[in-house]
């Protein structure tokens, strides 16, 4: 791509880039946030407050990414704020028990029928690999089944053929993980119940879980088909393995009970992250009570951790979910139509062939006119369009993620002078995304 495909400058961000990639691979912590997908200077945001986030030059931008879905309320509310200040003052970490963590998984499990029990850790990875150590634990059985461009984390097992950044980098099969860890991993396409009925005749007695994302949204947003959740539960059941369903992106975020809240099917174990965290590192699996009782310290399957429960966390996560109403979720659903309309009503005008795939108030835009059910579909769309329109959007002051295998995430807090930015700056977008070329 030329200079001048990059509408303008960000010289403050990428002072601070070159200062990262001396210390970092690639300059960043997390390599979707690199930009690689679309070129150009990655941000470097200094601050968020509401919809909005600015950046190390100066600039404001409406943010459709909110930390990659945890900042349902927008950054920096002040009743977050508030509860961490207080939990601060009182320490940072003990390395005990602690209230905030009761009620933490208290709300969690009130909210969620299935969830009899949770257990606490830092991150969405950290949540699915204990997941599955707990499924192969509890049913002593070793393979795992995962879908094309599901993305659970950077856990060695579940990167076969991933969604999210190793989609966007469209990375062959992971140098680090062994050939063990692939085997014991059967990757099958998404929406294709007959797909996994043919795997567990393949191979009986040997499947511990079938894990999906709830609702996919780490290759776009490609939400499951009517009865594919029930019918994973239904041929796990039948086959004595557990249905795992991770909910880290869409749990609190779907739906007062994420995804489980849309469409009512009982998994075994579920797995959290993003909302629940309040933006700090917080992240949870749990479930069926008599499979987390086979868990340490009462049962034989280990798990720890330093940092779990740890009391800002909690009580981020917990002021979080508490003002997490019905009231805040119909603002959510009623803010991300509006800005889906007024996406695929900027592109229909100019004429760019698009699907905009929805799941509750996840959405993603993949440039293609087809119906997209899994990664093979995601992988169709014409990404350099994307490209054109995430450049135009940015230089005209909107935060799209760095990639056309992501979700878009809205908040409360993206109110009508954030959505009149953002229709602002789409006619502009959607010209570049039907002038842009291969
Ligand atoms: N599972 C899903 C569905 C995710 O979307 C993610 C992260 O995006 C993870 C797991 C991993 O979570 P984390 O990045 O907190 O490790």
């Amino acid at each position: 791509m030329s200079e001048l495909a990059y509408p303008y400058e960000a010289p403050a961000s990428q002072a601070l880039f070159d200062r990262a990639a001396a210390v970092t691979p690639g300059g960043v912590n997390s390599p979707v946030r690199a930009f690689r997908a679309v070129g150009g200077t990655p941000r470097f945001m200094v601050s968020g407050t509401g919809p909005y986030l600015t950046d190390a030059d100066g600039r404001e931008y409406v943010d459709l990414v909110c930390s990659w879905g945890p900042m349902i309320l927008g950054h920096s509310h002040p009743d977050v704020i508030a509860a961490v200040q207080d939990a601060v003052s009182r320490g940072t970490s003990f390395g005990t028990p602690g209230e905030g963590e009761v009620a933490l998984a208290e709300e969690m499990t009130a909210r969620v029928a299935p969830l009899e029990q949770v257990r606490l850790v830092s991150s969405g990875t950290e949540a699915t690999m204990s997941a599955i150590r707990l499924a192969r634990g509890f049913t002593q059985r070793t393979k795992v089944v995962k879908f094309a461009g599901c993305y659970h984390g950077h856990v060695d097992s579940l990167l076969a053929a991933a969604g999210s950044g190793v989609a966007t980098f469209a990375l062959p099969d992971t140098p680090g993980v062994t050939g063990a860890q692939a085997g014991d991993t059967i990757v099958l396409p998404y929406n294709d119940l007959d797909a996994v009925r043919e795997a567990f005749r393949a191979h009986p007695g040997e499947i511990a879980c079938v894990i999906t994302e709830a609702s996919p949204g780490n290759m776009g947003v490609v939400p499951p088909a009517e009865g594919f959740n029930q019918g994973l539960k239904d041929i796990c059941s039948e086959n004595g393995a557990l249905y795992v369903s991770d909910e880290v992106m869409t749990g609190f975020r779907t739906s007062r009970a994420g995804w489980f809240g849309v469409d009512g099917v009982v998994p075994d174990l579920m797995t959290f992250g993003k909302v629940m965290g309040g933006g700090f590192p917080a992240a949870a699996f749990g479930g069926r009570a008599d499979v987390m009782a086979h868990l340490a310290p009462a049962g034989p399957v280990y798990q720890a951790g330093t940092l779990s429960g740890n009391p800002v966390a909690t009580a981020a996560g917990l002021a979080q979910l508490r003002l997490l109403d019905d009231a805040a979720y119909a603002k959510v659903d009623a803010v991300s139509k509006e800005i889906q309309g007024l996406v695929t009503g900027a592109l229909t005008k100019e004429g760019v062939a698009h699907r905009l795939q929805t799941a509750s108030n996840m959405f993603s835009v993949f440039f293609t006119d087809r119906p997209v059910r899994n990664y093979e579909d995601a992988k169709t769309q014409e990404s350099f369009r994307f490209t054109a329109f995430f450049h135009s959007l940015l230089a005209d002051g909107v935060y799209l993620p760095p990639s056309s295998f992501e979700s878009w995430f809205v908040s409360t807090a993206h109110d009508e002078r954030a959505v009149q930015r953002i229709a602002d700056a789409l006619p502009a977008a959607a010209r570049a995304a039907a002038e842009a070329t291969a």
